[in-house]
C-alpha cells in the first residue's frame, strides 16, 4: 500500500484503540510517552499498523496470565523517528533472542503461534528503510526498537 504522511502520536493511539479492549482482559495497563512535537512521517499505514500490532499482540500474550504493563512511546532518535514498544514480560532468553526475527521461530504450543509475525515486521520495516531492534532482560522484560527515517527538513 502506498506511503501517506501521519502523524506517529496519532497512529500509536489508534492502535491502542484497537488493542485496548484485549489489553483490558488481560490485565495489561498501556503507558503512552508520546512527543507530540516530532515531524510526520511519510510511511504505509496499514503496514506500520499491522507491525506495531504484532508487537503489541506479542507483548500482551508474554504477560499472560499475569498481565502487566506496555510502554509505547515514539519521538525523534539520532534524527530518526522511534517508537518503542516496552513490556514487563518474562524477558526472551539468550539462545532464543538471536532466532525471534526468524521466519517460523515460535516457543508457542502448536496452533496458537506461527512464527512469522516478526518476521514479517522486520521484513516491511526494513522495506520502508527502517531498522528494528529488541533488547530483553529475563525476569523484567522486552523492549521493541523501530527506527524509521525522517524526512528531510524543509527550507
Ligand atoms: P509467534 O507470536 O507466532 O510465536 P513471532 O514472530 O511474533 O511469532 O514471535 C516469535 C517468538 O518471539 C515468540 O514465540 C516468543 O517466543 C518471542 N517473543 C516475541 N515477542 C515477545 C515478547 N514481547 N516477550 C517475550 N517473548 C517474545
Ligand atoms: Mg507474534
Amino acid at each position: 500500500t502506498r506511503a501517506t504522511e501521519m502523524s506517529v502520536p496519532d497512529f500509536i493511539r489508534e492502535v491502542v484503540e484497537i488493542s485496548m479492549q484485549q489489553a483490558r482482559f488481560a490485565q495489561v495497563d498501556f503507558d503512552l510517552d508520546l512527543d507530540e512535537s516530532m515531524p510526520r512521517i511519510s510511511a504505509s499505514a496499514t503496514e506500520l499498523q499491522q507491525v506495531l500490532l504484532n508487537l503489541v499482540n506479542n507483548a500482551i500474550q508474554a504477560m499472560e496470565p499475569d498481565g502487566g504493563k506496555l510502554f509505547i512511546r515514539c519521538g525523534v532518535e539520532e534524527g530518526q523517528a522511534a517508537i518503542t514498544v516496552e513490556d514487563t514480560g518474562p524477558g526472551i532468553p539468550a539462545a532464543n533472542l538471536a532466532r525471534i526475527f526468524d521466519p517460523f521461530f515460535t516457543t508457542k504450543p502448536v496452533g496458537k503461534g506461527s512464527g512469522l509475525g516478526l518476521s514479517i515486521c522486520f521484513g516491511i520495516i526494513h522495506q520502508m528503510g527502517g531498522e528494528i531492534d529488541v533488547e530483553s532482560t529475563v525476569g523484567k522484560g522486552t523492549r521493541f526498537t523501530i527506527r524509521l527515517p525522517l524526512p528531510m527538513p524543509a527550507r
